[in-house]
């Protein structure tokens, strides 16, 4: 397990928003996140700024969470392995109830709905959430990335005409042999 600070900055007293439906809060802050936000192949890494700009609103049933949050998402292209370097720009969307509906059975959980004890919200959930819709499946350095030559994994960007002699397989098992009687 990651070691995480003993508060983390996605945490956010709401006492004075409980029972005040209409009150609201801003959320305006930038921080390092202390966790990745992303998939396998792309997100915000750990220790680089978060920017969130969020409204938390008190309702009957909890605490509406809505806005923006704002980052730079590093990943690796899909075609070639560059690097590649996302702005992410998402929308946040939220419930935060101190009993989400206590369904029996197997009914799928409402999404957008997250728990909380009633004294603070933890933020990391929604943002990580709106931050992995945001991002796409296979990211890529630029939408027409011509990849790797399958054959010799050599750029086809940096050597679009490049060309592989098609050797016959039943040949290719020859050469290997007289290579070996050589050496
Ligand atoms: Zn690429
Ligand atoms: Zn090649």
């Amino acid at each position: 397990m990651t070691h995480r600070p003993e508060v983390s900055p996605y945490r956010v007293p709401v006492r004075d928003l409980i029972r005040r439906p209409g009150a609201q809060h801003q959320v305006i802050e930038t921080f390092p996140t202390p966790v990745v936000l992303g998939t396998d192949v792309i997100g915000v890494p750990e220790g680089k700024d978060i920017e969130l700009d969020l409204s938390l609103e008190s309702l009957s049933e909890g605490i509406w969470v809505s806005g923006t949050v704002h980052a730079l998402a590093v990943g690796e292209c899909g075609r070639c392995l560059d690097e590649v370097r996302l702005d992410v720009d998402a929308s946040v969307q939220g419930l935060f109830t101190t009993s989400p509906m206590a369904q029996d059975g197997d009914d799928e959980e409402p999404e957008d709905v997250f728990e909380f004890d009633g004294e603070t919200l933890d933020l990391e959930d929604v943002v990580r959430d709106a931050v992995v819709t945001s991002l796409p499946f296979t990211p890529l350095c630029r939408p027409d990335c011509p990849g790797l030559c399958d054959q010799c994994g050599a750029r086809l960007e940096d050597d679009p005409d490049h060309t592989h002699e098609v050797i016959d397989p039943r040949w290719s098992a020859l050469q290997s042999l007289t290579e070996e009687k050589e050496s």
